[in-house]
């Protein structure tokens, strides 16, 4: 008895042994649900200019009908997505949860839309402005040196974080007030100039956008704030650059001479170990480029400002950067006029910090603590 059962055994081993692969179950359904609209939860603090990690989800309550696969995906809107994918085994009440990618533009609230066939809703994400605590390496991480926001009437002082700058602009002038960059070893690669100078579509409806053509003829260079140079890591990184927001128009020997070598001095400072916070601005009403003097270009649109200025805040690679600024930290503080006279070397135009704060009745470094500003924004660089 024992052997016949232990032969059969044998025998069907064998037989399931040299049997065929069977044939490839049947591709599994699409799920049918609906979506609870009303029950969507957002999860995770939403930044601008911070990417998202895996603490930004959004669980959404779904009722399924038919059991299958699920892909959802919403349209990328101000820099950042949500999306998931999986299977429902079951049908009934379930949740699905969505991982948002990306990185969050401007900080306003923005609606996401759901579609997963019949099944639609949509819901809000509110992206806030930079948070108190340490966020390493941001490009504002020492502040926001006019209090700029990014609320429509505020159009003298309208806050934009992008991806590889900040920057404050201003809708009078066709000009950035200021932009804030952070700049170490990591943005410094091997991408070509791109050159693709273009309007900044980004801006408020109805805001005049500055054309890429804006200042031909007028003698006066399209003057990066934030520098390409600054920005080689990548095509896209390169070609933020080259929007006409991130524009002045500067007197073409002043930008091609000393404000080149200044950026020059700083991408040095950082191939020597250093990583660094610059902010450019620009002030004032008339410069004097290759054609003379000119208060304005563009038909009007845009002013040329009289005085440009750049604040750099020089420290050590490391972490924890704000925590790291001590009296003996490094500050490269400029003011030139906008012309064409202004030649030699950049560390002749040196000046205090607090020099650049009277004359714009800016803050600068006002998340650095005020006896430390007294400090630092008091002294002239001399190294
Ligand atoms: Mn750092
Ligand atoms: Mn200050």
């Amino acid at each position: 008895m024992k052997f016949r059962l232990s032969l059969f055994a044998i025998v069907v081993l064998v037989l399931a042994g040299c049997k065929k692969d069977p044939p490839a179950p049947p591709a599994p359904a699409v799920a049918s649900f609906t979506i609870n609209c009303a029950a969507v939860t957002v999860q995770g603090t939403y930044t601008g200019g911070l990417t998202l990690n895996n603490t930004n989800t959004i669980t959404v309550p779904v009722n399924v009908t038919q059991v299958g696969t699920y892909s959802v995906s919403t349209a990328t809107i101000n820099g950042i997505t949500f999306s998931g994918s999986g299977s429902f085994s079951t049908t009934g009440k379930q949740s699905i949860t969505l991982q948002g990618t990306g990185i969050p533009v401007n900080n306003s609230t923005y609606f996401y839309l759901i579609s997963a066939g019949a099944a639609t809703c949509s819901f809000p994400v509110s992206i806030i402005t930079a948070p108190s605590g340490n966020f390493d390496n941001d490009h504002m991480l020492f502040g926001n040196p006019s209090r700029a926001a990014t609320i429509i009437d505020s159009t003298r002082n309208y806050l934009l974080r992008k991806q590889y700058y900040a920057l404050s602009y201003n809708k009078d002038r066709g000009t950035p007030n200021w932009v804030s960059w952070h700049l170490f070893q990591n943005d410094l690669g091997s991408t070509s100039r791109q050159d693709d100078f273009r309007t900044d579509n980004t801006l408020p409806a109805g805001w005049y956008q500055v054309p890429a053509n804006a200042f031909s003829g007028s003698g006066f260079d399209r003057g990066h704030n934030c520098p390409s140079g600054d920005r080689t890591s990548s095509v896209d990184a390169n070609s933020s650059t080259f929007l006409m927001t991130n524009m002045i128009p500067q007197a073409p020997v002043m930008n091609q001479g000393i404000w080149a070598n200044m950026e020059d001095s700083l991408r040095r400072l950082v191939n020597q170990g250093n990583e660094i916070y610059i902010i450019m601005g620009s002030y004032g009403t008339g410069g004097t480029g290759n054609n003379g003097p000119a208060t304005t270009v563009n038909g009007g649109n845009v002013t040329v400002p009289s005085t440009v200025w750049k604040v750099a805040l020089v420290l050590p690679n490391g972490n924890n950067d704000s925590s790291r600024v001590d009296n003996n930290t490094r500050l490269i503080a400029v003011n030139i006029a906008n012309s064409n006279s202004s030649t030699g070397s950049w560390k002749n135009y040196r000046t205090s910090v607090d020099a650049i704060e009277a004359a714009t009745g800016y803050d600068l470094l006002d998340r650095l603590a005020p006896v430390l500003q007294g400090v630092i924004e008091a002294r002239v660089d001399n190294l």
